[in-house]
C-alpha cells in the first residue's frame, strides 16, 4: 500500500473497458467494438440550441441543480412514462457519472452494504468502494434478469442499506419485465432499503412499454432515479445526467453535488432542453438502427456458434463464450491480435461477467459487418 493514496482509491482500478479501449491504440487496422458511444451525429436542433446558447451569453453557472427550464421538462419526460418527480427533485449532473457518485457520496458511510448485481456496468462497484462501502453481488439468471429466490436470500442476509438496479443493462440488453416489476414492488415495499436505479438507457429499449420500479408510486419514497442525456441524443462528450429523488436525499445530493461541480455545463444544458423539446423523431430513428444492428448482430453470432440472448435494450450484446474453451480475457486478447476486432471481456463487469463478452453496436453497420467477418474467418481457423 502507498500511504500518499487514499485506501479507498487504492482499492479500485480503471475500468476494464478503457483499459480494453487503450489496447486498441497498438493495432492501428483493429476494427474496436468497445464503447457506449452512438455513431450518430448530435441532432440538429440540439446543436443549433448549443450554439445560440453560446452566443446568447449562456456560458455562467447555472442553478446548481440545473437551469429550471430543463428540470421542468425532464419532471415532464419522467411524467409521461408514469414517473412522478416534480422539477425540485431534478438535480441536473455532470453525466449519469457524476450522478451515480454523488447519490453514493450522499449515502454510504464507512462499512455500508450495498448489493449490486453481477455483471453491471463497472462504475457501481467503484463508485461504492470509493466512498468506502461495501460491495456485496447478487447474481443474475440465465436470462439476465433478477433470480428473486437468491435475492430474497441475500437480501435477509447481508440487509445492505443499498439495492442497485441497471435496466436497460449495460452489458447484457436485459430490461425490466412487467412481471418482474411487480415482483420488486413486493420484495421491496417491506423492506426498509433504498433502491438506486440507473435508467440511462431508458430512451434505448425495443419492447412496448418502458417498465421502471419508480413507477411504482408507493415505493418513490425509496427510489433514486439516476439518467442523463449522453446516450439518449447522442451527446455523451456533452456531460449531462440527472438525478431525481425526494427531498430527504436530495437536499444531501445536492450538498456533494455542489461541492463537486458547483452545476452541469451550462450549454449542454440548453442543448439537453431543445432534445426534450423537439428530437423525439431522432431519438426514434436511432432506435429503428439500433434494433437492425442487433437483429443482425444476434443472427450472425448465433450462426458462429455462439450461445446467446437477445437484447431487449441500450446498445450491447452479451454472448457466451463456453463453447470456445478461453477465459473471457484470452478470448478478446487473442481476437485483437490475431483477428483484429476489439470488444470487452465480460469480466469487466465483474465476476458474473466470466465466460462472456460484451460487443457494443452503437458502431456503424459497415464496421460490425466487417468485424463480424473477421470473428468468423477467426472461430473457423481457431485450434
Ligand atoms: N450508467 C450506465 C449503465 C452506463 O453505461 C453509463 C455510460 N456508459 C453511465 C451510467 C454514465 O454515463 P454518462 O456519464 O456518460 O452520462
Amino acid at each position: 500500500m502507498n500511504n500518499a493514496i487514499s485506501n479507498n482509491v487504492q482499492s479500485i482500478e480503471i475500468s476494464g473497458i478503457r483499459k480494453f479501449f487503450n489496447k486498441v491504440e497498438k493495432y492501428p487496422s483493429a476494427i474496436s467494438l468497445t464503447l457506449g458511444q452512438p455513431d450518430f451525429k448530435v441532432p440538429q436542433r440540439v446543436k443549433e440550441a448549443m450554439i445560440k446558447a453560446i452566443i446568447d451569453g449562456k456560458t455562467t453557472y447555472t442553478p446548481n441543480a440545473g437551469i429550471i427550464e430543463l428540470r421542468l421538462e425532464i419532471s415532464k419526460y419522467l411524467k409521461n412514462m408514469n414517473i412522478c418527480y416534480s422539477p425540485k427533485e431534478v438535480c441536473v449532473t455532470v453525466g449519469g457519472s457524476e450522478g451515480l457518485l454523488s447519490v453514493f457520496t450522499a449515502l454510504i458511510n464507512t462499512g455500508d452494504k450495498v448489493l449490486i448485481p453481477t455483471p453491471a456496468y463497472p462504475a457501481y462497484e467503484s463508485c461504492v468502494k470509493l466512498v468506502g462501502g461495501q460491495v456485496v453481488n447478487y447474481n443474475l439468471n440465465s436470462e439476465f434478469g433478477i433470480d428473486f429466490h437468491e435475492l430474497k436470500i441475500i437480501l435477509d442476509r447481508v440487509k445492505p442499506k443499498i439495492f442497485v438496479l441497471s435496466f436497460p443493462s449495460n452489458p447484457t440488453g436485459a430490461v425490466l419485465s412487467q412481471i418482474d416489476k411487480n415482483k420488486l414492488i413486493n420484495v421491496f415495499k417491506e423492506r426498509d432499503i433504498i433502491i438506486v436505479s440507473d435508467e440511462i438507457y431508458s430512451a434505448l429499449y425495443f419492447n412496448e412499454s418502458y417498465n421502471s420500479i419508480a413507477q411504482c408510486e408507493a415505493l418513490l419514497s425509496k427510489v433514486i432515479l439516476v439518467s442523463g442525456f449522453s446516450k439518449m441524443f447522442s451527446m455523451t462528450g456533452l456531460r449531462i445526467g440527472y438525478v431525481c429523488a425526494k427531498e430527504e436525499y436530495m437536499k444531501h445530493i445536492m450538498k456533494v453535488h455542489q461541492y463537486s461541480v458547483s452545476c452541469a455545463p451550462s450549454i449542454g444544458q440548453w442543448g439537453a432542453l431543445e432534445g426534450l423539446l423537439s428530437c423525439n423523431e431522432d431519438v426514434e430513428f436511432m432506435k429503428i438502427e439500433f434494433e437492425k444492428r442487433r437483429d443482425f448482430l444476434y443472427e450472425k453470432l448465433i450462426e458462429l456458434g455462439f450461445e446467446c440472448k437477445l437484447p431487449k435494450g441500450a446498445f450491447y450484446i452479451f454472448p457466451s463464450i463456453k463453447n470456445f474453451g478461453m477465459s473471457s480475457e484470452e478470448f478478446c486478447e487473442r481476437l485483437l491480435s490475431e483477428a483484429g476486432v476489439a470488444i470487452v471481456p465480460g469480466t469487466a463487469f465483474g465476476v458474473g461477467g466470466e465466460d462472456f463478452i460484451r460487443i457494443s453496436y452503437s458502431y456503424s453497420m459497415a464496421q460490425l459487418e466487417d468485424a463480424i467477418n473477421r470473428m468468423g474467418n477467426w472461430i473457423r481457423h481457431l485450434k
